[in-house]
């Protein structure tokens, strides 16, 4: 499975993909939402071998998926320079304390962290970037319209655009326009 970045940026590696792909079933840009109906949320799980075996998802599957998707979307700003969010936090930790998520010892000693069931699945990948650092380095683009999650492989982590040549642009564009009227650049 592909994804197709829009600045031929490299996705976030190992079960964090996952997420990054999760939080990208919206794209505000092109006003596209996987999660807006069972049949696409469906389709997608079954593309990443994550389709449960009993009933497809009903809406209260959707409106949980879509709660968390938000929430991490919000964690993922925060990774990009904004105010942390209670809000997201406190959603991630009751959702987290609902479903099963398990720690899992190999026969080396490492511990993996496990979900059974989609939303588990989730957030035992979001959890395990978290321990290990390599959330920080995803992100939701700054750019207002955009909110995309991307990998930020920069040495520094300084990136805030899914694309420097798209949102990157835009926002100094409005940062000019801004300037020009004389008020802050939001
Ligand atoms: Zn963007």
């Amino acid at each position: 499975m592909t994804m197709t970045e829009p600045s031929g940026r490299a996705p976030a590696p190992g079960p964090l993909r996952l997420v990054q792909e999760f939080v990208n079933t919206l794209d505000a840009e092109e006003g596209r939402d996987l999660l807006a109906d069972p049949a696409t949320f469906s389709a997608w799980l079954g593309e990443r071998g994550l389709a449960d075996t009993g009933p497809p998802p009903g809406d209260r599957d959707l409106a949980a998926a879509v709660e968390l998707r938000e929430a991490l979307r919000a964690l993922l700003r925060v990774n990009c320079g904004a105010a942390p969010d209670p809000r997201a936090s406190a959603l991630v930790n009751r959702m987290s304390a609902e479903v099963p998520v398990r720690v899992e010892v190999g026969s080396d000693g490492a511990a993996t962290l496990r979900g059974s069931g989609f939303l588990a699945t989730v957030l035992a990948a979001a959890g395990t970037a978290m321990l290990d650092g390599s959330w920080a380095r995803l992100k939701a683009c700054a750019g207002p319209e955009c909110e995309w999650a991307f990998y930020d492989r920069s040495r520094n982590r300084s990136g805030l655009w899914c694309d420097m040549a798209v949102c990157g642009s835009r926002h100094k564009v409005r940062a000019y326009r801004s300037r020009q009227r004389g008020t802050l650049s939001p």
